[in-house]
């Protein structure tokens, strides 16, 4: 196994790179677009979730309601930097670059209650959590992040990837080192690559393609993908791998050139892992058998359970069925319930499932909610900024940025979106993660 670079940036790239460095980072930590609000209040908020969205929240409202006795509760003791995944799982990043505790970023002065939240019930403004301890609240944020269903892939055992040619980036850093150990060993040979899109709202919908892409980069370097196949099955209608229109063309063509074929309205449903075979179904119900020499799995993905099962989800519409939080997607404030707020992959927005969208809507979910402490409406307003920078090979990636709308929105001068570059590679592998701590802290 190794994670050296096979494509080392050159002195000439270095410089360039380091000399816009600085401008990367301040555009990184632009401040919120308006002047966050304070409060007196003594007001007592519950946040539900101690992941990117939860600390994030907590650090601002630590800040701007000094008074109020917040209480965050999770169980979860590490802090995964889950954008760092991707790296791992190709080779590029150790394991201990994702993995920090918990402990170390919650914020000084909030309560951490190391319990799960059992349920919801906020007709009574209160939850309860696994230990049956009952908390009531006056606000409430919903940070619970997202639900892998990888129990809704027949034969499909997270503890079985990395043996037999099974990767799946998504379920842990450990899962995401053994898919590594999983495309090395497949790599050295070459063969039958099969990758896998369900359709839905996914965390980070660039994360299936980059693993794509740097498949046939691994292929490519270990000088076998000449006699490899890849191979691409999406959940979605004809031509589509993701959201967002010149994103999806431009990826399309890439894989064109590198001879990556596509299958579309192919949804994963079983898997046998000893004789290397995925099973598809077509929406006609078609079932079709596919071997492998490595496959990719990306889970369908759907709210906690505690959200699903509670009246904060949605009841109606695209967001029913995954049980998403009932937010509206411009102030993040529930629908139906005005003491709650949303943030993070939990909500139900057209889009939005990203680090950098935390990184975004955190602080106006924060003041949007101390409006609502002090009695009145919410008036900053999300544009759905979601990012992605999309790794085409070892050394080189794509800064895309969009909005709801699916409109792009580059925020850095010097990267042009759909051109690849050392710049946006390097900001995926070297600066983001002080960006996405700084968001932890409060601090952007
Ligand atoms: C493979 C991969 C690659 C990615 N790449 C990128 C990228 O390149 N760029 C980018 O911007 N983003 C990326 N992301 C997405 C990014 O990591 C997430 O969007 C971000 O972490 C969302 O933050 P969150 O707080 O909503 O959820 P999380 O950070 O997942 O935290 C959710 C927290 O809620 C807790 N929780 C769950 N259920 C309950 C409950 N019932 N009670 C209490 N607590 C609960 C969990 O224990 C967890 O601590 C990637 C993610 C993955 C997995």
């Amino acid at each position: 196994m190794t994670h050296r670079s096979d494509q080392r940036p050159s002195r000439r790239d270095l410089l360039r790179t380091l000399g816009a460095a600085p401008l990367a980072a301040s555009a990184l930590q632009a401040a919120p677009t308006a002047r966050a609000q304070t409060s007196s209040s003594q007001a007592r908020i519950v946040i539900a979730g101690s992941g990117l969205g939860g600390i994030a929240v907590a650090s601002r409202l630590r800040q701007l309601v000094p008074g109020a006795k917040i209480t965050i509760v999770d169980a979860k003791q590490e802090h995964n930097y889950q954008p760092g995944y991707t790296l791992v799982a190709t080779g590029i990043w150790p394991i201990e670059k994702v993995k920090n505790r918990n402990a170390e970023f919650q914020p000084e002065g909030v309560e951490w209650v190391q319990e799960m939240v059992a349920s919801f019930d906020p007709a009574s403004n209160s939850l309860t959590t696994t230990g049956g301890r009952k908390i009531g609240y006056d606000f409430l944020v919903v940070a619970t992040g997202l639900q892998l269903g990888y129990d809704q892939i027949e034969g499909m055992d997270v503890k079985a990837i990395g043996s037999n040619g099974l990767g799946s980036v998504y379920a842990s850093p450990e899962a995401a080192l053994a898919t590594w150990q999983a495309m090395d060993a497949f790599r050295a040979k070459g063969g039958q690559a099969v990758m896998t899109l369900p359709a839905g709202p996914l965390k980070c919908a660039g994360a299936p393609l980059k693993m794509t892409f740097m498949v046939a980069d691994r292929l490519r370097q270990a000088g076998t993908l000449d006699k490899s196949k890849v191979d691409f099955f999406s959940g979605l209608p004809d031509d589509t791998v993701f959201g967002v229109k010149p994103v999806n063309d431009n990826v399309l063509a890439r894989w064109k050139a590198l001879g990556i074929q596509t299958h579309y309205l192919r949804k994963l449903v079983a898997i046998d892992p000893g004789a290397r075979k995925a099973f598809f179904t077509s929406p006609e119900g078609e079932r079709q058998e596919v071997g492998y020499d490595f496959l990719h799995v990306v889970p369908p993905m759907r709210a906690p359970d505690a959200v699903k099962g509670s009246d904060l989800a949605a009841k109606d519409g695209p967001m029913a069925a995954g049980g998403w939080l009932e937010v509206s997607k411009d102030t993040l404030q529930h629908k139906r319930y005005p003491n709650v707020f949303g943030v993070g992959d939990i909500n139900g927005t057209p889009r939005g499932k990203t680090a950098a969208t935390v990184k975004k809507s955190a602080p106006l979910v924060a003041h949007n909610l101390v409006r609502v402490i002090d009695g009145q409406p919410p008036d900053q307003i999300f544009d759905g900024y979601t990012s992605c920078p999309m790794i085409v090979r070892e050394g080189s990636a794509m800064l895309i940025e969009f909005d709801y709308d699916g409109k792009l929105t580059p925020s850095l001068p010097m990267i042009e979106p759909l051109q690849e570059s050392f710049m946006a590679w390097f900001m995926k592998y070297r600066l983001l993660k002080p960006a996405y701590i700084a968001v932890l802290k409060g601090r952007v």
